[in-house]
This record gives C-alpha cells, sequence and structure tokens, in this order.
C-alpha cells in the first residue's frame, strides 16, 4: 500500500502522533494508500513555516513582477505532470479519469491569470478634503491563509483559492478531505520542484476535528478558504468570525435546470444529462433540480430516461466509462437513504433507483443513474443536497411559475435556463437568486468569471479579478506634509 506523509516547508512529515488512517478507491471498494494521520502540533508545524515564508526575502519580499514569474513557472510544471495528478484524482474520487485530465490541465491557467495580476494590485492617491497631507492606500497581502478542501475535485476548488493567495504574497496551509488527500500532496511537491520556495505551501492531512478546527483556530492563520458542505461551512465560518477572521465560503447547491418548450430539445436534454450525471452528480453546481415546462415534460423525460438508462458504468480508468463510482462509502449509502426517501415521499422512479448489480462495476460503489417524476418541490428530494446521480423532475406552466419554484430554495448556486427567446433569457437571469445563471450552456467554469453562492451556498467569490480582494488588506498611508 502507499504512504503519503504531511508536507510541510518542503519536506515530507510523518505525524507527531505517528498515526496514518487509510484511504479507499472507490471503484475497487478497498483501501489503497496510507496518509499521515495529523495533529495540532503538525499544524502548528505547518502555520510557522508559512509565516516564516511570508517574512523572509524568497517569498514575502520578492517584488510582486518576480511572484508571477515563479507562478508561471509552476503553471508550466503542473502542465508537464497532468498524468501523474490526474491519476491520483481518480484513484481516490473515482471520477473519471478524461474529466479529471481536463480539469487538472487547466489548473496552470489560474496560476498564470492570477500570476499576471500579481505586479496589478494598485493603491490609490486620495485627492483629501483636507490640505496639508499626502494621503494613499497601499494593498497588502493578509499573511498566511487556511485552505479546506472537500473530496469532489480536489484540485481545481483547492487552486481557486490557491493562485489568488499565492499572487498577493500570501502563504498557505492547506487542509484536504480526509478522503481525497493524495493528489494535493502531490500537487505541492510538482509546484516545488517548479521553483516554488519550501515553505510557501505547506499540506496537514486528517481530520476535520483533529487538523481543520486547530488550523482555524491557529493565531498566525489569517484568513480561511473553505469549500464544503453547508453545514461544516456555517460550524467554520462561525469559528473563524470569533477570532475576526475572514472567511470565504463555498458551500453546497440545489440548482435549478430550467427547460422551456422554445428551447433547442437537443441540446437541452444534453446539458440535463450532464448537468446532473457527470461527476456522478457529486458537484456542487450539479443541476439536480429539472423544471421542465408542462408541454414538452412528457417528450423530455422519455429522453433523459433513455440516455441514463444506456450510460456505461464501470471503471473510471476506462475511456468508455459515462458513470463512476460513488466517491466515498458513507456518500454512497447517503445516496440510497435519498432514494428511500423520494419514494416514501411519492416521487416515481422513472429509471435507476437502486444500486448499479453490473459485472463491469466489480465491489464498487455504483448507484443506477436515477430520475425521479411527479416531484414538488416541497418535498426533501427537492429540497435537500443528495450529491449523488438523482434528478428531481418538477413540471411548470409558465415564466412566473419557473422563478418561483427555482427560488424556492435555501440554496443558491447556479441554474440552468434553456429557451430560445432572448428576452427570457434576460428576465430569467436577472430574476433567479443564484450566484452564476447559464443561458443554453451548463455547469461552464473559468478562472477569469466569478463564482459563488447567494443564500445558504455561500459567502464570497472565487475567480476572475476581484478574488484577488479576499486575500488583500488595504491599508491607508497619511503623510503631513
Ligand atoms: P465537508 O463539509 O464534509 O468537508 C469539507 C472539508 O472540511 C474537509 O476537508 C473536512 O475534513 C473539513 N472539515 C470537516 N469538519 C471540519 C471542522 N470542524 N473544522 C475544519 N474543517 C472541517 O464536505 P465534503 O463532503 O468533503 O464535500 C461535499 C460538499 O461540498 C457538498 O455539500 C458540496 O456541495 C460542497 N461543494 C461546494 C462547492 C462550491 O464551490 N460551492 C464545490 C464543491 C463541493
Amino acid at each position: 500500500m502507499q504512504q503519503f506523509a504531511m508536507h510541510v516547508d518542503g519536506k515530507d512529515r510523518l505525524s507527531s502522533s505517528g498515526d496514518w488512517f487509510e484511504t479507499e478507491d472507490p471503484f475497487r471498494g478497498e483501501p489503497w494508500a496510507k496518509i499521515a494521520r495529523g495533529t495540532a502540533d503538525d499544524v502548528d508545524a505547518a502555520v510557522t513555516a508559512a509565516h516564516h515564508a511570508f517574512t523572509r526575502g524568497d517569498w514575502g519580499s520578492l517584488t510582486p513582477t518576480a511572484r508571477g514569474r515563479v507562478l508561471s513557472r509552476v503553471a508550466d510544471g503542473i502542465a508537464a505532470n497532468v498524468d501523474l495528478l490526474a491519476e491520483l484524482e481518480v484513484r481516490d474520487n473515482g471520477k473519471l479519469l478524461a474529466e479529471m485530465r481536463g480539469q487538472v490541465a487547466y489548473l496552470p491557467e489560474w496560476l498564470r491569470y492570477y500570476g499576471g495580476l500579481a505586479d496589478k494590485v494598485e493603491g490609490t492617491v486620495i485627492p483629501l478634503d483636507k490640505p496639508g497631507y499626502f494621503t494613499f492606500t497601499r494593498r497588502e497581502p493578509l499573511g498566511v491563509v487556511a485552505i479546506i478542501t472537500p473530496w469532489n475535485s480536489p484540485l481545481m476548488l483547492l487552486m481557486w483559492k490557491l493562485a489568488p493567495a499565492l499572487a498577493t504574497g500570501c502563504t498557505v496551509v492547506i487542509k484536504p478531505s480526509e478522503f481525497t488527500s493524495a493528489s494535493t500532496i502531490q500537487l505541492v511537491k510538482v509546484m516545488e520542484e517548479a521553483g516554488l520556495p519550501p515553505g510557501v505551501v505547506n499540506v496537514v492531512t486528517g481530520f476535520g476535528a483533529e487538523v481543520g478546527s486547530p488550523l482555524i483556530d491557529h493565531p498566525l492563520v489569517r484568513k480561511v478558504g473553505f469549500t464544503g458542505s453547508d453545514r461544516t461551512g456555517r460550524h467554520i465560518g462561525a469559528q473563524a468570525a470569533r477570532q475576526l477572521k475572514r472567511s470565504t465560503l463555498e458551500l453546497g447547491g440545489k440548482s435549478p435546470n430550467i427547460v422551456f418548450d422554445d428551447a433547442d430539445l437537443d441540446a437541452a436534454v444534453n446539458g440535463v444529462v450532464s448537468g446532473i450525471f457527470a461527476a456522478t452528480g457529486q458537484s456542487c453546481i450539479a443541476g439536480s433540480r429539472l423544471l421542465v415546462q408542462s408541454s414538452v415534460h412528457d417528450e423530455v423525460v422519455r429522453r433523459i430516461v433513455d440516455m441514463s438508462r444506456t450510460a456505461r458504468m464501470g471503471d473510471p480508468m476506462d475511456p468508455g466509462t459515462q458513470v463512476g463510482p460513488v466517491t466515498t462509502r458513507p456518500q454512497y449509502q447517503k445516496v440510497l437513504d435519498y432514494i428511500d426517501v423520494a419514494i416514501e415521499e411519492g416521487a416515481t422512479v422513472a429509471v435507476g433507483g437502486r444500486p448499479a448489480d453490473r459485472p463491469e462495476c466489480g465491489n464498487g460503489w455504483f448507484v443506477e443513474p436515477t430520475i425521479f417524476t411527479g416531484v414538488d418541490n416541497s418535498m426533501r428530494i427537492a429540497q435537500e443536497e443528495v450529491f449523488g446521480p438523482v434528478l428531481a423532475v418538477i413540471p411548470f406552466e409558465d415564466e412566473q411559475e419557473a422563478i418561483r419554484i427555482a427560488n424556492d430554495s435555501r440554496f443558491g448556486l447556479g441554474a440552468g435556463v434553456w429557451t430560445s427567446d432572448i428576452s427570457r433569457a434576460f428576465r430569467m437571469s436577472e430574476q433567479i437568486q443564484a450566484g452564476t445563471v447559464w443561458v443554453n450552456v451548463y455547469r461552464a467554469v473559468s478562472f477569469m468569471a466569478p463564482f459563488g453562492g447567494v443564500k445558504d451556498s455561500g459567502i464570497g467569490r472565487e475567480n476572475g479579478i476581484s478574488a484577488i480582494d479576499e486575500y488583500l488588506e488595504t491599508k491607508t498611508v497619511w503623510i503631513n506634509t
């Protein structure tokens, strides 16, 4: 079995307790690696290393232009290691190799984009209302940033925080999910081989209470960047706030994918199916509620059911596979429990609704792509995040009803609208409560486009130019002339 130590100050670090925990391969349903089980002492060592790096000449006092160039070299280093990193991701989270390769191959763009912004962070001179002073602002990095990530897209969601943090001159301690630590450790090694100084990015592995919580509490940590469930996010946000530390919270969703009868139905059907079943539905932006206009309800349902029934399941490393396993054993059970809840609530199974019993799925944690019809938006299957391959179909009559149902959710992360009416597209994008609205496309993301949630889907935005502000403090300087 492979072993992965933590990574602190450019070196492997074993847990101060000497303990390890196992990480499982969701396709084989068995452990494949041991990960060091970190403690508060390991957190302290990692934060101390990050703090030294922040104040040291080879990072903290590098010119922003030089820092940007390092990030550009690091981007090239990652680009040369896409297969290595993508395969580790698949081993841990069971997502399709093609998707993980795509995600990892896209990571360097974040470093190039934010590396390019590093020397464009400018203060301002204030045209003051009082004579006799020269007053200006400086934009300064916060210091040590804690990044806590989930298991579903470990490297991509990490990079959304890591690249802007590094570009501003901050240093970082990462706590990856206990289910998917290996790729993060390897990523940081690749970054250092490409020229990132030791201590600038550190990784502590282990469990939320044992590692994540002391990391948030550490007095030298100035900000917490978190992606994960809204339950944990609430807890982490409150813990950070108690110490007056900033936090960015990217949380869950129950995103509506809304199909009007004037839509290009071929495109809409593809967008709906990939919107929920890509990544086996384990995506914060999964389009897990299909709102479909009554006049095309039966046709759309027939087509998505046909596509789902014939989806190829199996080994995520196999290029022919379309739907992989659920990433973790507890998540597998949670998805099956939600299927029972939906049936009890009176929803109808149009396809799927059970564990996959196919030879190509072996002992893995597979659930058949599942579509429920006859769903009312008040049901739990329409209100709670399943985070699995389960779609709830809800009919609507007109635009107003679609908006009402779409917004009748405590979440507000993403939303899809499928229509050929441009005016309707504008009206819908204005009225839907969500951080992102996609029209005639679904699940598109870019380093340039701000991303985040409203309502219970989170606080703050990642990606785009303004994300850099999340890692900067403004200092105002008054000079008596
Ligand atoms: P999770 O909340 O269970 O765990 C996320 C991370 O928090 C893990 O690293 C975990 O160890 C850590 N953690 C748990 N308790 C902690 C504590 N008390 N203190 C500090 N750290 C703690 O989430 P998950 O199950 O790994 O991920 C799935 C969730 O993430 C889903 O709800 C999904 O919607 C959400 N998600 C959101 C986005 C987004 O950008 N909005 C993206 C992907 C996933």
